[in-house]
């Protein structure tokens, strides 16, 4: 089985990085080399970029593997992964590519290995397009949690796009095989809360982006809270809302840009907040596809999500290339999607 090479076409489905990382995640778990061609062919940038690049690298640092093609712009990738070895690891992106998505790659190899691990974590903390530190920390980690490994992040400084420099630690604690976890409804409402990072930035922009969204939601002032950075870390904002229920915290953000204006991002990141309340599934886009694969690792369990994005269904397709899973995926008449093993 050990030398078996996974042939993984990295242009299906959303044809993005975390075909990739999951291909990565999965060689590393099982000992199975891997060939990824086609990288990130969907994408506008195709290849493998820097944040990539560091997720190969901090791949083949814990398990002392061998690749080919882990360059700039390569766009196939042959990795051979030996022994996991957990500890303490640094790890740097170099630039504001997202540090949180160096990790999930990473971390499911670490949370299943033979000991506790330190990890230093440097680069984006708070990008578009990837988990931001905060849906890190209050959303994806705690329900982690739940399969049995424990881990704690810290922000030490935030990494904002362009200038990056943000720094994350980790530490995890790991079991030695996940258990199933059901996760189909939220129970009862809890908190709600309005967080705006800021760094370099006027504070008026803060103060727009709450009332802006406490209007749109019919929040109080009383859930904002204002994270104001070292100016060195700037220009950087990034805005988050919370919505917490008994079983689960989701996390919700938009970030600034030049030329947005903060009316404009508060107000999508409130249409993201509404969505998620028309429904009743717990699990929101984001959250499902990184859920699918803790779910594969513990064979049995469910979860019920809003939708299914394409990054879901890709990664379901990809997941099912290295374990023998047979995923149930059943739209309900809510419009929600339970995802089941066993
Ligand atoms: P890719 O686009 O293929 O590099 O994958 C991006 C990953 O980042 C996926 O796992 C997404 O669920 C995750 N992601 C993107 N945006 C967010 C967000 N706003 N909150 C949480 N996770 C996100």
């Amino acid at each position: 089985m050990k030398s078996r090479l996974i042939e993984i076409d990295g242009s299906v489905g959303e044809g993005g990085g975390q075909i990739l990382r999951t291909s990565l995640s999965l060689s590393l778990l099982t000992g199975q080399p891997v060939r990824v061609t086609s990288i990130r062919a969907g994408r506008r940038k195709p290849g493998i970029l820097r944040q990539h690049l560091t997720a190969i690298r901090a791949a083949l640092e814990i398990s002392g593997g061998v690749a080919d093609g882990a360059e700039l712009g390569s766009r196939e990738l042959v990795f051979r992964p030996e022994k996991i070895v957990p500890g303490d690891y640094r790890f740097a992106v170099g630039t504001a590519g997202s540090a949180t998505l160096v990790l999930q790659t990473i971390l499911p190899a670490l949370m299943l290995a033979s000991g506790p691990s330190q990890l230093v974590l440097e680069g984006g903390t708070h990008n578009p397009l990837a988990p931001p530190f905060d849906f890190l920390e209050r959303t994806f980690l705690p329900q982690l949690a739940r399969f049995g490994p424990q881990v704690t992040a810290r922000l030490d400084r935030p990494g904002f796009y362009p200038a990056g420099g943000g720094r994350i630690d980790i530490s995890i604690t790991p079991v030695t095989r996940l258990q199933p976890v059901e996760l189909l409804e939220r129970g009862a409402d809890g908190e709600r809360a309005l967080i705006v990072h800021l760094a370099a930035l006027p504070n008026h922009l803060a103060q727009r982006a709450f009332e802006r969204l406490c209007a749109r939601l019919n929040w109080p002032d009383s859930c904002c809270q204002r994270l104001v950075h070292s100016s060195e870390r700037g220009p950087g904002l990034a805005v988050v809302a919370q919505v917490s229920s008994e079983q689960i915290t989701e996390t919700f953000s938009g970030f600034g840009e030049r030329g947005l204006k903060t009316e404009a991002l508060a107000d999508e990141l409130a249409e993201q907040v509404r969505r998620y309340l028309a429904s009743t599934a717990p699990v929101g886009e984001y959250l499902a596809d990184q859920l699918l694969l803790p779910l594969a690792l513990a064979g049995r369990g469910a979860f019920r999500a809003t939708g299914l994005s394409l990054h879901a269904r890709t990664n379901l397709e990809v997941i099912a290339k290295f374990l023998p899973v047979r995923w149930s995926v059943e739209p309900q008449a809510d419009g929600s999607t339970v995802v089941a093993l066993g």
